[in-house]
């Protein structure tokens, strides 16, 4: 798999994070600073499918219990996070101070693109690809990765895992 479409997924994978952080606490009317979130990628055994395992937890050592309640609300906690994602009041690109960026994920901002993270979103509620790519842009990127031109989609896939507070 070529870096650049690695890149594209971490990107969609960190942003869906943030945004999930940030939507479970409006949910739970709490600070969002009390849910930590993070996530990983995970290859299928002949390298050909890539999976995205977002994760959320509670901040204190102690564990408030905030992301068990999350877990019984996944489908309320997506919608608001798809709000998070889609209304930016700025209507920024990518990402900005007045949707995704705040003070304690600075060293993340590089990495946020809403609309990443909404084709990530898109396609694990509707199995919804995003825009068609050109097929000569295909072509492109499956000689990158050494792989064949109809393998490009089944790269694509992507999971996602809310899982307890831990
Ligand atoms: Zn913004």
């Amino acid at each position: 798999m070529s870096h650049q479409v690695v890149f594209g997924i971490r990107r969609a994978g960190q942003t869906m994070a943030e945004a999930m952080t940030l939507a479970g606490g409006r949910l739970l009317d709490i600070e969002f600073n009390e849910i930590k979130s993070g996530y990983r990628l995970r290859y299928s055994p002949d390298n050909r499918k890539t999976y995205i395992d977002v994760f959320l937890f509670d901040s204190l050592s102690s564990g408030a219990g905030y992301c068990s309640a999350l877990a019984d609300r996944t489908a309320e906690l997506m919608a608001v996070t798809r709000k998070v994602l889609n209304e930016c009041p700025a209507g920024c690109d990518s990402a900005c101070h007045e949707c995704l960026m705040h003070y304690w994920n600075q060293r993340v901002h590089a990495m946020l693109d809403r609309k990443a993270a909404l084709d990530l979103l898109d396609w694990c509620e509707a199995a919804k690809l995003p825009d068609a790519i050109p097929y000569d842009e295909q072509a492109a990127i499956a000689v990158a990765a050494q792989c064949p031109e109809r393998g490009i989609l089944h790269h694509r896939r992507w999971s996602e895992t809310l899982c307890a507070s831990g």
